[in-house]
């Protein structure tokens, strides 16, 4: 199906295809950051939230109170934190703002999966799933609006780019959900799984994750979270000296460098054995594993072959395979393989001593399972908005 390097879809794609220029990305800003908008305290850590609320005359320990009335209580303005003196909240409402995605619609899928759309403050709409006995609780949820990568099979790729989530944004979704489905007081996993590509919106995502992991707020254990990359290697080796270190799952999908450039086009910058290599010095925490996806896509990536070149590409390296059998959709121009052809791929794989596991697609009724978020008509034109607009007055 796909002979050529680069299909007719992939021209135009923005990334350079020297994969050996190690340069940065930049990414697009997040909104908001120009605009002189009071700032947003639910967007951040705890220690600059307490040194702003300093700066504006209030002892630090008020800003300890507001982080845990946001994300212990879940509350979503001042005036609800009622352990602080009227005039205090009074000021904080002049001063600050609190931001939190609001719920714009939810579909419950027939084993329970359940797909929130949520509204974020400038229109923009994005997904945040919750998957339920897996065997934890499971929150799925986005770290940008569209993605830059544009693999070929996925859905929100083919939305390009919109913007970046802030750290509140990305953190915001799980408060929402915990709140709207009683699980505050439950322990739950957060996968990084929904919209976009966290190394591709590297601080604003480790922010996310600090705040979540404070203690006075959800208090999230680091092995609760997992990160899913394609691999945008200088964010990797960034992430392998965090402190607050999250399982690694890598978009992997092919074996070899043709294939990978023509599936997940970032591999043109960011190559395979580059990528493979990158793992091997990850810091895996004992008795832990890099968790490698592969897409099977029909006739392309899913023969004996693949799974035993597969096999050697990962020796040596603690890791597990996940193979997720297309989601097909619309607009996706591949098939999702039998399920005798997952097996025998599977099989190769275990017979070599490789742990793998099929994933079992959660959701695809209503559209929630891997690489089908996506958000229609989510970035309104200036046309539409100004209707909009005109409409409310
Ligand atoms: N950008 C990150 C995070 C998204 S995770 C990443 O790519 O890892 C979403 C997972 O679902 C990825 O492994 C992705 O490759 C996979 N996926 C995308 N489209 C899919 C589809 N149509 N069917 C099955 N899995 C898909």
């Amino acid at each position: 199906m796909l002979e050529h390097s680069q299909p007719p879809h992939l021209h135009g794609f923005a990334m350079t295809p020297d994969r050996r220029s190690p340069s940065r990305d930049s990414s697009p800003p997040a909104p908001g950051e120009a605009e002189a908008r009071q700032p947003d305290l639910a967007g951040l850590e705890r220690p600059a939230l307490e040194a702003l609320v300093a700066g504006a005359g209030l002892p630090a320990y008020r800003g300890r109170q507001i982080f845990r009335w946001v994300h212990r209580r879940g509350a979503t303005d001042f005036a609800a934190m009622t352990d602080l003196p009227l005039e205090v909240r009074g000021q904080l409402a002049e001063r600050f703002r609190l931001e939190t995605p609001r719920v714009a619609g939810r579909e419950v899928s027939s084993d329970g999966t359940t797909k929130f759309l949520l509204a974020l403050s400038d229109g923009r709409h994005i997904e945040a799933v919750f998957i339920p006995d897996t065997p934890a609780q499971t929150f799925c949820v986005s770290t940008q609006v569209g993605c830059a990568m544009r693999c070929v099979f996925c859905l929100t790729g083919k939305m390009g780019m919109v913007r970046n989530l802030t750290a509140g944004e990305i953190a915001g979704q799980v408060r929402v959900l915990a709140r709207e489905l009683g699980l505050r007081d439950t322990p739950f996993n957060v996968v990084l799984m929904g919209m976009g590509e966290p190394l591709h919106n590297y601080d604003a995502t480790m922010s996310a994750l600090r705040i979540l992991a404070d203690g006075h707020g959800f208090a999230l254990p680091a092995r609760r979270v997992m990160l899913s990359t394609v691999g945008v290697l200088p964010a990797l080796e960034r992430l392998a000296s965090e402190s607050y270190m999250p399982n690694l799952a890598v978009s992997l999908h092919a074996t070899t460098e043709e294939l990978r450039d023509a599936l997940v086009p970032v591999n043109r910058k960011y190559g395979l054995a580059d990528l493979i290599e990158a793992c091997r010095r990850f810091p895996v925490k004992r008795r832990a594993r890099i968790t490698f996806e592969y897409v099977l896509l029909a006739g392309v990536n899913d023969t004996a072959a693949d799974a035993r070149r597969l096999v050697r590409l990962l020796s040596g390296l603690r890791a597990k395979v996940n193979l997720i059998p297309l989601n097909a959709a619309a607009g996706i121009p591949f098939e999702r393989p039998s399920d005798a052809r997952v097996d025998a791929f599977a099989h190769v794989l275990a017979e070599k001593g490789v742990t793998v596991s099929v994933r079992k697609s959660r959701g695809r009724d209503i559209r929630a399972a891997c690489g089908q978020l996506i958000v229609e008509g989510a970035a309104p034109s200036p046309a539409q908005r100004l209707a909009r607009l005109m409409q409310e007055h």
